[in-house]
């Protein structure tokens, strides 16, 4: 995505690159500038040095130049002859030399001269008669100022054949004419010495040059240079032909040694011979060097800086835009939902609800916002807040993270009081890791909620009815096959347990015997002790026929007081002993109504299956004979249906 940068910044952006181009202009320029200044510096340096020692060189010539004179001033032109036979005058001549070259240590040799260059008088005492060259003798012709004459004599020219710096002073007639003078030849490599006490800067080179721009004497010494034509730098022209100049070379000029130095160069002034001085540049322009390092080094870390403060600034710019289009995005989504969409901070106060809200709670967005997160719920919702951050916590700590968590939340409703939504939350979290808030959706769950309620209750209403019926039904059902004195099965029953029974013994080819029981003389029992008693003897009855009965045994009330039993799986022989059994017991018992003690007894008929009949039908009505049979025979007995 492209970042359009506003105005404003773009101002302060450009005012920046503007402040670098400037800065590093102005620093170039300053550099450049500082390296000039050091080198004009170092070159006015150079020269004042030659100067210095233009100076005390040219004192030691003018010293020189002071015996010179001085000699002069003893003689007239008519001693400088030669041959001298006046041996008296030529020791005179001989003694005033010696005595002055004394004065003059640097004198290697004083010599008077005539007006052929013949060597007259000498202070060895040697070379009288040597004539001096040719050419040097015309060049002392030649000479008219004021001053000696100087010159660099090489050895190859001189008397003793070492080369050497030759001072003169001549003697001219009143007409003008060249009549001969004194002469003193001080040797290079005394020069030298007046070099090597100098006291010199390390790196620093000086050299005494004539006009020719041969090497005289120079320090630090190179012999293999000396008095040879300089070729590694120029002497400025303006020096070689004037009679005092000082001269600078800004440039910095090779030196003999190969080093590259700035030149300071002075004419010694009355004389042919130029001091040259040099400065090392590398050494002058060491601290310059320094300063620009660590000037490019500084400039280049505020640029660096600059340079990463507006990076990082314009990624934090990107990154707000693409934050601010996707909360936009998220805003528009949000809006046209039909949910609530919603967010609260750290401190569960609502930063955002969309217009959902407003339509399923009746609140204003502004009305919303701001506001805890409690107080949009009803107490009810309050206490279960709490559980809900219980459980957030508890999701926290664990492994879930992420997971979102689920509530249905009554909430408070403008209009309505109470709504219930349901709500779904998940935590939002910072870049470390801390949770920054919470967002989610919540839905209108009221409607839901009722129907859920109504379908509750009326289920439960159904199950309540339900129970109830079954209950009743039991009820009735007893009601419909129980006697209801005696709680023995009722004729009804037998009516549709017998065919079931005999069809059951049928498939088992078991037999079934149906025994018909009545009591003895009852009427007079009622008529005796009253209905009730009559009562209470049937239910004894009914209880001694229960009990001498099996699970499987069936026992009906049948009529009044005439009482069926149907045996499964039993012979005849087993039936009548069974019903003996209860005859017996019966006979024996004495029933307990109120204040009466009753006796009674019982007769039967026993009919059984298969043999005596197949149907219910048969079998009862010959059960039935057999009854009538043991009241006929006297009663208080047992009759077993036998076949004919
Ligand atoms: P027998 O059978 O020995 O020939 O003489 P009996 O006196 O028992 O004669 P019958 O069987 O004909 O009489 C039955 C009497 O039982 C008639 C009636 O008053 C009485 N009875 C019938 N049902 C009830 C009852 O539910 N309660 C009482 N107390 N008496 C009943
Ligand atoms: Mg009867
Ligand atoms: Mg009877």
């Amino acid at each position: 995505m492209k970042t359009m940068l506003p105005p404003s910044l773009l101002k302060i952006y450009g005012a920046l690159v503007a402040f670098f181009v400037v800065l590093g202009g102005w620093l170039a320029i300053d550099l450049q500038q500082g390296y000039e200044k050091v080198l004009t510096d170092t070159a006015d340096r150079a020269m004042q040095r030659s100067q210095i020692i233009n100076q005390s060189f040219r004192i030691q010539i003018l010293a020189a130049d002071y015996v010179l004179r001085d000699l002069l001033g003893r003689i007239q032109a008519s001693d400088l002859v030669h041959p001298d036979n006046d041996q008296e005058h030529l020791q005179r001549m001989t003694m005033l030399l010696k005595e002055k070259a004394d004065t003059i240590p640097d004198f290697f040799s004083m010599v008077f001269f005539n007006q052929d260059c013949v060597f007259t008088a000498t202070a060895s005492g040697k070379n009288t008669g040597v004539r001096s060259k040719i050419e040097l003798c015309e060049a002392r012709k030649r000479h008219t100022g004021p001053g000696p004459l100087a010159s660099y004599v090489p050895g190859t020219k001189t008397a003793s054949g070492r080369s050497a710096l030759v001072l003169s002073r001549h003697i001219r007639s009143p007409a003008g004419d060249f009549q001969g003078g004194v002469l003193g030849v001080i040797e290079l490599a005394r020069a030298q010495h007046w070099f090597d006490a100098l006291r010199l800067e390390s790196g620093d080179s000086i050299a005494l040059l004539d006009n020719e721009q041969v090497l005289l004497a120079r320090r630090p010494l190179l012999p293999e240079t000396l008095e040879k034509r300089v070729t590694t730098f120029e002497i400025p022209a303006a020096l070689l032909h004037a009679t005092t100049a000082l001269e600078t070379s800004v440039v910095p000029q090779r030196d003999m040694d190969g080093r590259e130095r700035l030149m300071g160069f002075s004419k010694i002034e009355g004389f042919p011979f130029i001091v040259a001085y040099g400065i090392d540049k590398a050494q002058a322009t060491q601290g310059w060097q320094q300063r620009a390092i660590e000037l490019t080094v500084g400039y280049c870390i505020l640029l660096l800086l600059a340079t990463l403060i507006a990076h990082s600034h314009l990624t934090t710019l990107r990154q707000r835009d693409a934050l601010r289009a996707s909360e936009e995005h998220f805003r528009m989504l949000a809006e046209n939902m039909a949910d609530i969409v919603w967010r609260v901070d750290a401190q569960m106060h609502f930063t955002y609800v969309n217009a959902a809200d407003q339509r399923t709670r009746g609140f204003l967005p502004q009305e919303v916002i701001g506001t805890h997160v409690r107080d949009n719920l009803t107490p009810q919702g309050q206490g279960m807040l709490e559980d809900m951050f219980r459980e957030g916590r508890e999701i926290e700590a664990s492994n879930l993270r992420g997971i979102p968590l689920k509530y249905e939340l009554p909430m408070r409703h403008k209009d309505a009081g109470e709504i219930w939504i349901e709500m779904s939350s998940v935590p939002i979290y910072a870049s470390d890791g801390t949770i920054k808030g919470y967002q989610g959706v919540g839905r209108d769950v009221s409607g839901r909620r009722q129907y859920e309620n109504h379908l509750l209750q009326s289920h439960q209403k159904l199950e309540n009815q339900l129970t109830e019926a079954v209950e009743e039904k039991s009820v009735l059902q007893e009601m419909v096959i129980r006697d209801g004195l005696t709680s023995l099965y009722n004729r009804r029953y037998l009516d549709t347990t017998l065919p079931r029974e005999l069809a059951h013994a049928e498939r088992e080819g078991k037999p079934l015997a149906i025994i018909m029981l009545d009591l003895d003389h009852f009427k007079k029992i009622n008529d005796q002790y009253g209905h009730a008693a009559g009562d209470t003897v049937l239910v004894a009855l009914a209880e001694l026929l229960k009990k001498g009965a099996r699970d499987s045994d069936f026992i009906y009330r049948y009529g009044g007081e005439e009482f069926v039993a149907i045996m499964p799986n039993m012979s005849a022989d087993q039936a009548l002993e069974r019903v003996e059994s209860w005859r017996m017991r019966l006979k024996r018992m004495r029933v307990t109504a109120g204040e009466f003690q009753i006796s009674v007894t019982l007769s039967a008929g026993i009919a059984v299956f298969p043999e005596h009949g197949r149907t219910a039908n048969v079998l009862l009505t010959r059960a039935d004979e057999m009854l009538y049979q043991s009241k006929a025979a006297g009663r208080n007995r047992i009759s077993v249906y036998a076949q004919m």
